[in-house]
């Protein structure tokens, strides 16, 4: 289908952009979700601002003891970052099982945060990770952990004329380990679940433990009863079953043609236990 008819600009700078964000345009960043929604006639903006070419917003740096990416980061970029893969390796591992490469090559990190599918990978690798995400408008800018920027599906904590401008998330010292897991659905390859974890053992016993969802539920989140059970522990096979086991506990489960809760319950928890079990490898 040919989407209605819009207007396009692309500024120079993120100050014109935001200027005519405040004038009411939406953003367009690398399109792979927004492009198909129009044509679908799902979204119908009467004009669109593209920030997907911002130099200005595409970056990887360390700065303050921590890792700014840029809203307009490709996946690609993301997944390649010589300092994330040295740094913050979740996150590029993330990317990197996100749709296929002609996906990776458009798709950027704020597109997909701002997008917020239930079933996006990075949003579990960023529960996991704690991660600010820095929302600016013509007129404010604020941060926002991840815990509180996912709301539900397809919504977030961004408000009219407010872009993801950055994501920041931790330098992850060598005691941590971590590992992102997913389910891919066949069809579309997002994630049916998807387990991020990020442990830290110290004189053989976990005294540091972050697991972010998505996929499961509305939208994603920290299993803080999953976390609670692994601390204290060695890691041994009984310990990541039984933490697994506590994922799902108190969470209202999707239900689709692919997977019913109950089915959804037992991925979670068998992928769940997979990267737990690398992430405590990487933690050795
Ligand atoms: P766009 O499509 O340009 O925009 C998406 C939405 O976000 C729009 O509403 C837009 O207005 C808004 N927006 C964009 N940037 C910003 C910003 N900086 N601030 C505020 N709002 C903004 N994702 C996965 O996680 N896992 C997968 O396995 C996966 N597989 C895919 C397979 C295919 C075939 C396709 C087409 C997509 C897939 N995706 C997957 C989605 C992909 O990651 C998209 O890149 C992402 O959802 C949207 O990013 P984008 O840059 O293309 O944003």
């Amino acid at each position: 289908m040919i989407p209605v008819s819009f207007d396009y600009a692309a500024p120079k700078t993120l100050r014109e952009a935001l200027g005519l964000m405040a004038a009411g345009a939406k953003p367009l960043a690398g399109g792979m979700s927004l492009i198909p929604m129009m044509k679908l006639r799902l979204a119908a903006p009467e004009s669109l601002v593209d920030i997907g070419r911002l130099e200005e917003l595409s970056y990887v740096r360390e700065q303050g003891g921590a890792i700014h990416v840029g809203a307009s980061t490709t996946h690609y970029d993301v997944q390649s970052s010589p300092l994330l893969l040295g740094k913050c390796p979740l996150l590029s591992e993330t990317a990197g099982h996100i749709g296929d490469i002609q996906v990776r090559n458009m798709g950027t990190i704020g597109g997909s945060v701002a997008h917020a599918d239930p079933a996006a990978d990075y949003p579990a690798a960023l529960q996991a990770l704690e991660a600010s995400i820095v929302l600016k408008s013509s007129s404010s800018e604020r941060t926002v952990s991840a815990a509180d920027f996912f709301v539900d599906a397809f919504t977030t904590a961004l408000e009219p004329g407010e872009i993801v401008s950055e994501i920041i998330v931790p330098v992850d010292g060598e005691s941590i380990g971590t590992s992102y897991r997913k389910c891919v659905h066949p069809a579309s390859g997002f994630a049916v679940v998807g387990i991020a974890a990020r442990l830290r053992r110290v004189g053989g016993k976990i005294d540091f433990a972050r697991i972010g969802v998505t996929g499961f539920a509305g939208h994603s989140y920290r299993a803080l009863k999953a976390e609670q059970a692994l601390v204290g522990k060695a890691g041994a096979d009984a310990d990541v079953r039984a933490a697994a086991a506590l994922l799902a506990d108190g969470v209202e489960a999707n239900s689709d043609l692919f997977a019913s809760p109950a089915y959804r319950a037992q991925l979670l928890a068998a992928y769940a236990a997979r990267a737990f079990a690398a992430a405590i490898k990487r933690s050795a």
